[in-house]
């Protein structure tokens, strides 16, 4: 049976393992590991997952290491676990933002499978949407495992080439946060309205609810659906003037090639 070790215990790494434990993967099979205590006992008390101090121990047991510590610490992370123990057949799966294949390799000092995943945070609920993909050393088991793990929290798309990572990172890694702004903007002028602001959130948030059914539920193109909402001088098509005067398309662009020059620059 496989097993996983999971170093860190933080958000991204809580989403995967709920996922997969929700999805009857075997939590004897998992292991989480976090200097400190209160995070990873709550996380497998949560889940029924086992628990370390020691991300040495974790590797030990594991055949996949999901490395879901902050970007800034994996390198130091590879290095400790390869200077401490055996890496032989262990594939190497790290959620971090920014940080290559070769920076991974060069810092576990061996040419290891290694698989960059970019998920986003709806993963914390099943709903999220996960880039992968695979250094040469990669053999189709390992990717298949991997499919099954970032299935548990969303849906996945294998990538062809590590670029790819940083344009998804635009398109869904970042992207619950341009949504997030647009849903404060509408909040905020709801409450200008006189709605309370429990009120506003509940008129938004279904609003947003409904929209993202309506694309999921209908082939059309989403520009039909938005043309076969707005009435010729109405009142949809008056504000949507206003926003596609404003700018608000060429600005969305603009937002995700700012994503994409980060990511580039974090490498
Ligand atoms: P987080 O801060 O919630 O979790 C990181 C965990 O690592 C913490 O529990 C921390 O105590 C632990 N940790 C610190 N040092 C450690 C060490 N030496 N060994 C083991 N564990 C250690 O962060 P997060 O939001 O879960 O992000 C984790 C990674 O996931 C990041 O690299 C981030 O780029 C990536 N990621 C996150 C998201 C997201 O939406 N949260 C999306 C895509 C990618």
């Amino acid at each position: 049976m496989t097993k996983l070790a999971f170093i860190g215990a933080g958000n991204m790494n809580g989403a995967i393992i709920s996922g997969l434990v929700n999805k009857g993967f075997s939590p004897k099979n998992i292991i989480v590991a976090n200097p400190s205590a209160p995070k990873r006992e709550a996380l497998s008390q949560q889940c029924s997952v086992l628990n370390t101090h020691s991300n040495i121990e974790a590797v030990d047991f594991a055949d996949y290491i999901i490395l879901g510590v902050k970007p800034y610490l994996i390198a130091q992370v590879c290095a400790d676990i390869s200077s401490n123990t055996s890496i032989a057949n262990k594939c190497f799966v790290s959620v971090a933002a920014g940080c290559t294949i070769e920076q991974i390799q060069q810092a576990l000092n061996s040419k290891q499978p290694v698989i960059r995943v970019m998920p986003n945070t709806p993963s914390q609920l099943g709903f999220g949407v996960s880039g992968l993909f695979a250094s040469d050393e990669v053999n189709d088991e390992q990717k298949q495992q991997t499919s099954e793990l970032m299935e548990s929290v969303g849906i996945i798309k294998w990538l062809n080439s590590e670029a790819g990572i940083d344009h998804i990172t635009a398109v869904s890694g970042s992207a619950p946060a341009y949504f997030f702004l647009f849903m404060e903007a509408m909040q905020n002028k709801a409450i200008e309205y006189g709605f309370t602001e429990q009120e506003s959130r509940a008129l938004v948030q279904q609003t947003a609810l409904g929209a993202a059914q309506m694309v999921i539920n209908n082939d059309m193109p989403i520009s039909q659906l938005r043309q076969n909402v707005t009435s010729k001088g109405g009142t949809t098509q008056a504000a949507l003037t206003t926003l596609i005067e404003g700018g608000l398309e060429q600005l969305v662009t603009d937002a995700m090639d700012s994503a994409v020059k980060r990511a580039q620059e974090m490498a």
